[in-house]
């Protein structure tokens, strides 16, 4: 029987329906929640992306703003702009774009970043909460990834779980959470694949996340039977995005399975909304 879908897009919706109401209701108390968006430059990934923020802010009721920077931006500039509204009481959340011009320093910009205000979960505070096992701003995509499994109705305690890729925004924040439900975690990178060894963590995989940027990476004839497949992944082939996950050949073989694009980018956005109205809260001691 072929794999149910895990739609995204649907959860997605469902959190922001109940994230609507708690705005109306914070509104009410004089709460406005913000989301402020700084870009450098212009990449046309960004761009998508911040078209979407901004969507999905005003579909819930967040103010969002833009703030555009010349591709020359020099870092202090930055850090001095992010300083005025880490100070800004009227902005709950921040985010920085991806990718920056390469004479910036991302990561000193992101560390610069107000934990409180940490829309994106990415700061070294928000990092080691989830490392302590209790998120407050967590990372966006790996809490989404947590929310398509849950959406399943899995229980994680003891499961065998392979995660394929072990960046510092998402695999190894996925498998910190996965370690904090208790799943047996197993965690592959480029040195598994340099030793041919992914084949073997995905066979023995009861649920597996991939999230390299290599499209059909893991094929699917190496999906365990009834297994919960989270294809985070995201590649343009022939105009068309596809996962990272052979999906046709995977789908026959799995339980559950995100489809690529509408599984967990929708959800990813939706995190950063609910960590928006979070840091509105944190911000007045609530
Ligand atoms: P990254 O490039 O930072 O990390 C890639 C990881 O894959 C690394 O750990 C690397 O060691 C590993 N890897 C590379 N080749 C491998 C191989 N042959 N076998 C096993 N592991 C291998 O990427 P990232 O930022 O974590 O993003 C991964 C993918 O997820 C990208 O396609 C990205 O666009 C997508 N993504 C999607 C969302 C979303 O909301 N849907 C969010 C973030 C990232």
């Amino acid at each position: 029987m072929p794999a149910e879908l895990i739609e995204g897009k649907k959860i997605a919706d469902r959190i922001k329906e109940r994230l609507k109401k708690e705005i109306e209701e914070l509104k009410g108390e004089g709460i406005v929640p913000s989301l402020s968006a700084i870009q450098v430059g212009e990449s046309p990934g960004s761009k998508i992306y911040i078209r979407s923020q901004r969507r999905a802010c005003e579909q819930v009721g967040i103010k969002y703003n833009l703030h555009q920077f010349e591709e020359a931006v020099s870092q202090e500039e930055l850090e001095n702009f992010i300083d005025q509204l880490n100070k800004d009481e009227a902005v709950s959340g921040i985010i920085l774009q991806m990718p920056l011009p390469s004479h910036l320093n991302a990561r000193a910009l992101q560390e610069r970043i107000n934990p409180k205000k940490d829309a994106e979960g990415i700061t070294p505070v928000n990092m080691g909460l989830v490392l302590y096992g209790r998120p407050v701003l967590g990372p966006c995509t790996p809490m989404a990834i947590m929310e398509l499994i849950n959406s399943t109705g899995v229980d994680l305690y003891g499961k065998e779980v392979t995660v394929v890729g072990h960046s510092d925004i998402v695999g190894k924040p996925t498998a910190l959470l996965l370690l904090n439900k208790f799943a047996t975690t197993s965690v592959c990178h480029i040195a598994t694949g340099e030793r041919g060894r992914v084949p073997y963590y995905v066979k023995n995989a009861e649920i597996l996340i991939v999230a390299v940027g290599k499209a059909n990476l893991i094929k699917g004839e190496w999906i365990k039977e009834g297994a919960i497949v989270i294809d985070v992944g995201i590649n343009r082939v022939e105009g068309k995005i596809v996962g990272d996950v052979e999906f046709e050949v995977a789908k026959e073989r799995a339980s559950f399975i995100t489809p690529v694009p509408g599984g967990v980018g929708p959800v990813t956005t939706a995190m950063l909304l609910k960590n928006t109205v979070k840091a509105a809260k944190l911000q007045v001691g609530k």
